[in-house]
């Protein structure tokens, strides 16, 4: 009840535009986000570093409405690699299709993604698609998979919580596509995905299983200690080199996890999102755990 609010409230432009515009807010944003500029991201990517982390930033924006607001957000995308290169991060990217322009027509946003993909490319560098609420779900493996045919540095995003993900899983590796495993972050009807946790939770384990033995380098999304275990099971039982695959977490979060993996020698990558549009995916992270609303309130009424 209380994440389907936060979910429809992400929505409303109104409450968008009330929670951006207060101090109080924007500060408090800076749990989950690096701040508004990409100096800002940089600074927190290199700490990161520092701490033996991998990093994927990521420009926040989604739904654009014009060609030239998608065009702005793939002119940020190319000056990321650029300065990821330049300061010799250890930093990969990740994008949203719909800030690409995908509302526009999913051939203009190809376009825009495979000149992104062609730039992290020109460094050995891997951009990764985010992915969206379940509207999106089809045209973005659709792209993803055309892009990929052109230019491999290229990999996307499948969710647990979708009935679909099994069958998305085997058409990507059939393609030989990087797919980051997460549960799933969207407001999604029960014809679409798991309205249970534990159907959601076992789906992951089952595709987290697929994608470990298939042989190509994936990312596993998730801040859940169980899933971490499970995966961490997996590997061994399956004997998987620690090189052969990656974590991922949120930055902000479970910190003290984070720096256990890294002790015991896997890798891991912290996404780093920063920019001015961070309204979404703050309700996205309140929405998620009772705990992060419980913070945002007790701080806001401080
Ligand atoms: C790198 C990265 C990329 C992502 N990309 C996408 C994407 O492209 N598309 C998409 O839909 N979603 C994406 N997500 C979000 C993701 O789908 C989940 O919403 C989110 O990670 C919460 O799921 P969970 O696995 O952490 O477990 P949940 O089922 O949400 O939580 C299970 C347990 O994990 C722990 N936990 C979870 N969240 C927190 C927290 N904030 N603080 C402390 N403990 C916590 C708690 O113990 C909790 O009980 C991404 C997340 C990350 C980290």
């Amino acid at each position: 009840m209380v994440r389907s609010t936060l979910l429809k409230l992400s929505e409303n432009k109104w409450f968008a535009h009330w929670v951006t515009s207060n101090q109080t807010t924007r500060k408090m944003s800076h749990r989950f986000v690096a701040g508004e500029t990409l100096d800002e991201a940089l600074a927190a990517a290199r700490v990161c570093n520092q701490q033996g982390m991998l990093v994927s930033l990521d420009y926040l924006g989604e739904n654009v409405a014009t060609a030239a607001d998608a065009q702005r957000a793939r002119d940020a995308y190319l000056q990321v690699f650029d300065k990821i290169s330049a300061e010799k991060l250890n930093a990969n990217v990740s994008c949203k299709l719909t800030q690409l322009g995908m509302d526009i027509s999913a051939e203009f946003c190809e376009g825009q993604l495979l000149s992104i993909v062609e730039r992290a490319a020109a460094y050995g560098n891997f951009l990764r698609v985010d992915m969206e609420g379940s509207l999106y779900t089809a045209r973005t493996i659709d792209v993803v998979k055309r892009v990929r045919t052109q230019n491999p540095a290229v990999g996307t995003v499948i969710q647990s919580y979708l009935h679909r993900s099994e069958q998305d899983v085997n058409d990507l590796l059939a393609y030989g596509c990087r797919i980051r495993l997460c549960k799933g972050a969207y407001k999604e009807p029960p014809e679409v995905a798991f309205p249970r946790k534990q159907d959601v939770d076992a789906n992951y384990v089952k595709l987290m299983q697929i994608l470990l033995s298939s042989g190509f380098y994936h990312g596993i999304e998730t801040n859940d200690p169980t899933m971490l275990a499970a995966a961490i099971r997996h590997a061994a039982r399956e004997k998987i080199s620690k090189d052969d695959f990656e974590f991922q977490m949120l930055y902000g979060v479970r910190t003290d996890l984070q720096r256990q993996l890294v002790r015991d020698g896997f890798r891991l990558r912290i996404y780093i999102p920063y920019g001015q549009d961070w309204f979404p995916y703050f309700m996205r992270r309140l929405a998620e755990r009772p705990a992060n609303l419980a913070f945002f309130v007790r701080n806001f009424f401080r």
